[in-house]
Order: structure tokens, then C-alpha cells, then sequence
């Protein structure tokens, strides 16, 4: 028989609680299969706040970097299940514990139990007792000490009421909540740092997000394309079945370029993505927008340029980066694996044609003054008409 292990993992925020909670333990449940899938010998039980798998020991390590691309998992533990047998779980804690203690000549150690099966006739104290003393026994002479508030080394025990779990180890999960407990959002997709960041962390929050790129090859090759199909693609590990949509912009900001104040240029701009991206998410069923934008990062991204944008759509706009500096967004985008591919140079469609000195306050009657120089509507429906829809799963 092979060798097993069993994975503990820890919910993060189930959010809402009450009565939704089985809900959004179903969500998870499905996303965690969902990542494993391709292995079919995998045993899944949800008992009591928690979720099990029994695995096969060689899957331990895959298992534990698929896990952590799963929102809504506050941490997992690779254990073993045994029967809760004083005698079996310190002789446990001992082949763990004596390599160890080659390396060094005194290490501090503790053992910690939760018990949610109340009919065990011990206490977790007793427990940690029963078994830490076993431990000592074996190994005090060998520089192992007990130290609860300082312990180097921990040895846990999960007592259920069919199950018992020892482990020595845990791995920190993505936390926030399972991806499709909130909803579906439309992220505004640029090739850029910021954008991709703001698209997980919404995904964390429990939205499936879906994309747009408005996109200018004409002007820009298929750089900025093709960067944004892998962005997309690497956000997708995080949550599946997402669909990108690629907007033809470019007649938008020829227009804009040639008709419109050179100022104004980059708000106007945001101003017809947003509409476009408002009416795609109304009718992909996405319910709000979200940004990479950033207070004060750029000059589109002042508080006056900011609301001259959000009032062209009626839908919510959100901006999960908008109190943070581009070090910290820097450092989740190398954290999830968008970084690299966000600095590969490429042009965006909004630096080309840049104004020198773009407005950094828009007052919105001098905007629409400029647009109603294009006739933006038929523009917009002319690039809708031809928007490419990618299933990123298919990538
Ligand atoms: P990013 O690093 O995400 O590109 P940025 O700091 O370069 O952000 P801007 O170029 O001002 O900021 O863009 C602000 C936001 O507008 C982006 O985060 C993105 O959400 C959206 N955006 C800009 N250009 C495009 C585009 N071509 N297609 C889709 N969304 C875009
Ligand atoms: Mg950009």
C-alpha cells in the first residue's frame, strides 16, 4: 500500500457566516478540487470547520504549491492520521524529532492539541502532557527542552471525532475568500505593473475577475497583446474561467488624437474605456469595474481625474491599490508572478500620443466639449462590434 498523508487545511474569512457558510465552503471545496484535478487518488472529507485530504505521500509537495494558488485558504498541514494513541503519536514525534537534534544541541520544543471531538476523555492540556512527557523521556537527554511560549519546534495534534492529525508544519494559505462566493468583476487589464495586481487581489476577495484590454496594434505591434494574454493567464492560476476581452482602440484615439484637446487626451481616453468596459461588463453579467489606479501615481490619476472618469458608468468602479505606493505593488506582483512579465518593455496605448502637459483637473464641461467633436458612440459600437472574447482557460 502506498504511503499516505493527510492535508489539513484552515478556512480563512468564511464570509458573511450564518447560514451562507455552507455556501462558501462548497466555493472552496470545488476550487481546491478544481486546482488538484488530473489526480484522482485524492479522498476529500469536510468535518467541522475544516477540510481534509487524504493523499498519497508523493503528492505531498505538488499538492502544497497548488494549494497555495487557492483563495479563501488561511493555512494548510501535511500530517499523518493515526489513531490517538499516546504511545503512536510520541513515537511520531520522535522520528521527527531526533534529526533535528543532530544539527544542534539543544532545541526548544512543545506540543499543542486541539480537541473538537469534546468526548475524548482527556483534556488538550493532558494531551500535551501525556505525549510530551513520552517524548522527554526518549530525548531530554539529547538537549530537548520544553518551552511553550519559545518553542523552536511544535508538535500538533488534531483530535476529531473520527480522525486524529499529527503534523509539525504550516503553510500559509492566500486568505481572503473562495473565488466565486462574491461575483463576477471586469478588470481593466493594461500591460503594466498595477492592473494585474488589483485583478488578484479582487480575486481574493472572492470575484471571479474577467478582462479588458483595449488594444491599438495598429500603432503598437502585438506586444502589448501578447503581454496581456499572459498576464491574463498567470492571474487565471488564482481562480479559472476567465474571459478576456480585446477591444480594437485605435480609431478611438485617432479620433480623440486628432479632434480633441491634447491635454485632456489621457482622461479622455479613460473616460471611453470605461464606458465601453461598462457596457461589456453589464452585459457579461460583471458587476463593477476594477482599476489599477492609484492616488496621485500619475496625472490621470489625481482625484479630480479620477472622478471625471467614474462618472461616465453608472456601474461601481473599484480600485483595490488606490492607498498604496507603487513599492508595496511592486512587491505583490513579484509575489504572484506578474511582475516579470509587466516590465518587459511595450509601449501602452495610452503613452503613445502623450501629451506634454496632460490636465491634472479635469473639469468635466471642458471633456464633454471635446468629445462632442467624435462621435464617440458610433466609435464605440463599431469597437464592441469587433471585440475579440478569449476563453484564458484555453490559453
Ligand atoms: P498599469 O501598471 O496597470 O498599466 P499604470 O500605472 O500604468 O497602471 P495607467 O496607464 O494610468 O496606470 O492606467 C490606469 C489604469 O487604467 C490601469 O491600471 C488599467 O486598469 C487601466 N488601463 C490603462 N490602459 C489600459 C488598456 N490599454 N486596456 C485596459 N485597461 C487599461
Ligand atoms: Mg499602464
Amino acid at each position: 500500500m502506498t504511503e499516505r498523508r493527510t492535508v489539513l487545511i484552515r478556512y480563512d474569512e468564511i464570509g458573511l457566516k450564518g447560514r451562507n457558510r455552507k455556501f462558501f465552503e462548497k466555493c472552496l471545496r470545488k476550487n481546491i478540487k478544481r486546482v488538484l484535478s488530473g489526480t484522482d487518488d485524492i479522498h476529500y472529507s469536510s468535518p467541522r470547520g475544516r477540510i481534509f485530504l487524504d493523499i498519497p505521500l508523493g503528492f505531498a509537495p505538488e499538492c502544497s504549491v497548488r494549494l497555495k494558488t487557492v483563495p479563501g485558504i488561511a493555512s494548510f498541514s501535511i500530517g499523518i492520521s493515526m489513531s490517538p494513541d499516546f504511545d503512536a503519536i510520541a513515537a511520531l514525534g520522535i522520528k521527527w524529532i531526533e534529526p533535528k537534534l543532530e544539527s544542534t544541541d539543544s532545541l526548544k520544543f512543545c506540543v499543542r492539541t486541539r480537541r473538537s471531538e469534546k468526548l475524548f476523555p482527556k483534556t488538550s492540556p493532558e494531551v500535551n502532557f501525556e505525549v510530551g512527557s513520552r517524548i522527554m523521556k526518549q530525548l531530554s537527554l539529547r538537549g530537548l527542552t520544553v518551552n511553550i511560549s519559545e518553542a523552536e519546534y511544535v508538535l500538533e495534534i488534531e483530535i476529531g471525532r473520527s480522525e486524529t492529525v499529527v503534523f509539525d508544519n504550516r503553510e500559509p494559505g492566500l486568505c481572503g475568500l473562495p473565488v466565486g462566493s462574491s461575483g463576477n468583476v471586469l478588470c481593466l487589464l493594461s500591460g503594466g505593473i498595477d492592473s494585474p495586481v488589483s485583478a488578484f487581489m479582487m480575486a481574493c476577495r472572492g470575484c471571479r475577475v474577467h478582462f479588458v484590454f483595449f488594444d491599438n496594434q495598429p500603432f503598437l505591434g502585438r506586444g502589448g497583446y501578447d503581454k496581456v494574454l499572459s498576464l491574463a493567464k498567470k492571474i487565471n492560476r488564482f481562480q479559472a474561467r476567465a474571459s478576456l476581452y480585446v477591444v480594437p482602440f485605435e480609431e478611438m484615439q485617432g479620433a480623440i488624437r486628432d479632434h480633441c484637446n491634447e491635454e485632456n487626451r489621457i482622461v479622455l481616453y479613460r473616460r471611453m474605456m470605461y464606458r465601453i468596459a461598462g457596457e461589456i461588463a453589464v452585459s457579461k453579467g460583471c458587476m463593477a469595474l476594477v482599476t489599477g489606479e492609484s492616488l496621485g501615481q500619475v496625472a490621470s490619476q489625481t482625484l479630480e481625474n479620477l472622478a471625471a472618469v467614474s462618472c461616465v458608468t453608472s456601474i461601481s468602479v473599484f480600485r483595490p491599490l488606490i492607498g498604496m505606493n507603487k513599492e508595496s505593488i511592486i512587491t505583490r506582483a513579484k509575489e504572484i508572478g506578474t511582475y516579470e512579465v509587466s516590465i518587459e518593455p511595450q509601449p501602452d496605448c495610452c503613452s503613445i500620443f502623450m501629451p506634454k502637459n496632460p490636465v491634472t483637473r479635469s473639469k468635466i464641461h471642458f471633456l464633454e466639449r471635446d468629445e462632442e467633436k467624435i462621435p464617440w458612440q458610433e466609435l464605440s459600437d463599431d469597437a464592441l462590434a469587433r471585440m475579440e472574447i478569449i476563453k484564458v482557460d484555453d490559453l
